[in-house]
C-alpha cells in the first residue's frame, strides 16, 4: 500500500484487527520514509456495482461517498457508529447483490432513506430534504406525517455531499419548508 502523503510505498502495518462485525479488517499503517499514518480497510466485494445517475453518466459506485453522504445526514447526531457502519455495509451488500448489472442513484437514495428512517428520524429528513429536492411545503409536510414521533424538523438542513443528487437544476439544497 503506497503512502498517501510520500508515495513511499514501503509502508508497514502497525496493528490490524477486525471491525464491521467482523466484516471488514482494519489496518493502522505507518511509512517508515515521512513517519506519516494512515488506516485501510479491506472488505469483502462480491462485484462491480456500476451506478447510473440521473444525467445518464455512469460512475463506480463508492462505499466511501456513500458513507459521507450518510455522516452527514447524521452529523451531531447521537448514534451509534456501528450501526452506521452496519447500514453503508447493508447497503452495499444490498446494491452488489442485487444481480441488476447497473443501478440507478434513486435505488440508492431510497436504500439510505429507508435506512436512515430506522435509524433517525432527523437525519431521515435532512437526506430526504436534500435527495426529494424539495420544493413545497406540502412535500414536508407529508414527509413528516410518515415519521413516527414527530420530531421537529432541524431549523437548518445541511445537504448530503450531493454525491446522490448532483444534477439537479438550480438549488441543489432544497430545504426548508
Ligand atoms: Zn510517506
Amino acid at each position: 500500500m503506497r503512502c498517501p502523503y510520500c508515495g513511499g510505498s514501503e509502508t508497514q502495518v502497525k496493528d490490524s484487527r477486525p471491525s464491521e462485525d467482523g466484516a471488514a479488517i482494519r489496518r493502522r499503517r505507518v511509512c517508515p520514509d515521512c513517519a506519516g499514518r494512515f488506516t485501510t480497510f479491506e472488505r469483502v466485494q462480491l462485484r462491480e456495482v456500476v451506478v447510473l445517475k440521473r444525467s445518464g453518466k455512469r460512475v463506480p459506485f463508492d462505499r466511501d461517498k456513500l458513507q459521507r453522504s450518510i455522516d452527514v445526514a447524521l452529523r451531531k447526531r447521537a448514534v451509534d457508529p456501528e450501526r452506521i457502519e452496519r447500514l453503508v455495509s447493508g447497503i452495499t451488500r444490498q446494491l452488489e447483490s442485487a444481480g441488476e448489472p447497473e443501478v440507478t442513484s434513486e435505488t440508492i437514495g431510497e436504500l439510505v432513506m429507508a435506512g436512515l428512517k430506522g435509524l433517525d428520524d432527523v437525519a431521515y429528513v435532512r437526506f430526504a430534504s436534500v435527495y426529494k429536492n424539495f420544493r413545497e411545503a406540502k412535500d414536508f409536510e407529508d414527509l413528516l406525517g410518515t415519521l413516527s414521533d414527530g420530531s421537529p424538523v432541524p431549523a437548518a438542513v445541511p445537504g448530503p455531499d450531493a454525491e446522490l443528487e448532483p444534477e439537479a437544476p438550480g438549488r441543489r439544497r432544497a430545504g426548508r419548508p
